[in-house]
């Protein structure tokens, strides 16, 4: 396919393939992950996220399968009663589900997408306050100002993020959360199988309190691996060494988001001239930078989505509730600026057609 707007797995940027070819080369993929070269690799590969994604040198970075095992470890590891969830859309809703499968007594609040949680709802010091940085099924996400206000509001209570479809697009105010994650397949613009925590030394303090050590996957052994730059299990090697590839060679984060915000003010601007498709999302302020969420009849979504297929674009379903009523449009940085001028011609030429 010529294009793919895929929300994910979404677009791997080209020059993956080539950093594939590398590592076999350097027969990086067969080695131990206790040997040496595997330790070199792995910190390494955490000083260029720090760097290239602006997160403190105080916070750890761990490697591990999914965001979905994210939304475990993260019952099993930082929560000791129940974890609090605020949510609009499928994926938040899916981490409160999981988290109380361990935590039966966990909290989930909906909120609707054009605004944002009530943050008097959220009580008085909950143990663990589960957003979803950027909710891939509606295309919004949670502004930086809110970030700030909750992180001020709740100093002593722990704040997750999940910013699946959001990490390695947005700058992110790290401080503002204890426990970010994503999977690469997404805004990372990587083949899938491989997930990002990233947390805050509160986050590790809150982890040895609760001691957690039951499972395979409980975040105190991942802890004491990442920290000797090993991992717990054999991980995702081949994923670990194109990851670090690529950021050796991408922009800085800021410039990475700049770009995205710009690309996005001309995306939606020239949308106007479509008249099949509005944006899902009009409030500006919770409006996402990296997954667009367009809304329209069945019939048209349902054409637009097959005569795209058929010149070669593909393009997002909607998810959820919102299948059969939404096109769902990623604004990753894999994906070149152009595929949007070409897009929104593309649209244009189907609605005069049809
Ligand atoms: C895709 C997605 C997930 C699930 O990711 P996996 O890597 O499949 O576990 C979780 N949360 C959000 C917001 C997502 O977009």
């Amino acid at each position: 396919m010529k294009y793919n707007f895929y929300p994910g797995p979404s677009k791997i940027y080209p020059q993956v393939a080539r950093y594939f070819q590398e590592g076999m080369d350097l027969g990086i993929f067969e080695r131990n992950h206790r040997s040496d070269s595997f330790q070199e690799l792995f910190s390494r590969t955490k000083l260029l996220l720090k760097s290239k994604l602006n997160i403190p040198l105080d916070y750890e970075i761990a490697m591990v399968s999914s965001a979905t095992e994210c939304w475990e470890i993260i019952a099993q590891s930082f929560v000791q009663k129940r974890s609090s969830h605020y949510f609009n859309g499928a994926f938040g809703e899916k981490w409160w589900k999981y988290s109380q499968k361990i935590h039966p007594k966990s909290i989930g609040a909906n909120f609707s997408v054009n605004e944002l949680p009530q943050i008097e709802s959220l009580g008085q010091t909950p143990e663990l306050i589960a957003l979803t940085h950027n909710e891939t099924s509606n295309g919004t996400a949670i502004p930086l100002g809110f970030q700030k206000d909750i992180r001020k509001r709740f100093p002593d209570s722990m704040i997750a993020f999940d910013a699946t479809s959001s990490m390695a697009g947005y700058e992110f105010d790290w401080e503002n959360g204890d426990i970010w994650y994503a999977s690469v397949q997404k805004c990372f613009g990587l083949p899938a199988g491989m997930a990002i925590m990233v947390v805050s030394p509160n986050a590790i303090t809150r982890a040895k309190e609760i001691g957690d050590e039951a499972h395979y996957n409980s975040f105190n052994l991942i802890l004491e691996n990442t920290r000797k730059d090993q991992t717990h299990h054999t991980p995702n090697i081949s994923n670990i060494f194109l990851l670090g590839r690529l950021l050796e060679n991408v922009e800085n984060i800021t410039a990475i988001h700049n770009n995205l915000k710009s690309r996005k003010k001309d995306f939606y601007t020239d949308l106007k001239k479509v008249e099949i498709l509005k944006p899902l999302i009009n409030s500006s302020e919770v409006q996402s930078d990296t997954v667009f969420c367009l809304q329209g009849s069945q019939e048209s979504i349902r054409m637009v989505i097959q005569t795209a297929l058929n010149e070669g674009i593909i393009l997002g379903n909607g998810y959820g509730v919102m299948k059969d009523s939404t096109i769902r449009v990623a604004n990753f940085p894999a994906i070149p600026n152009q595929d949007y001028k070409d897009l929104i011609n593309f649209l244009l030429r189907f609605e005069i057609k049809n």
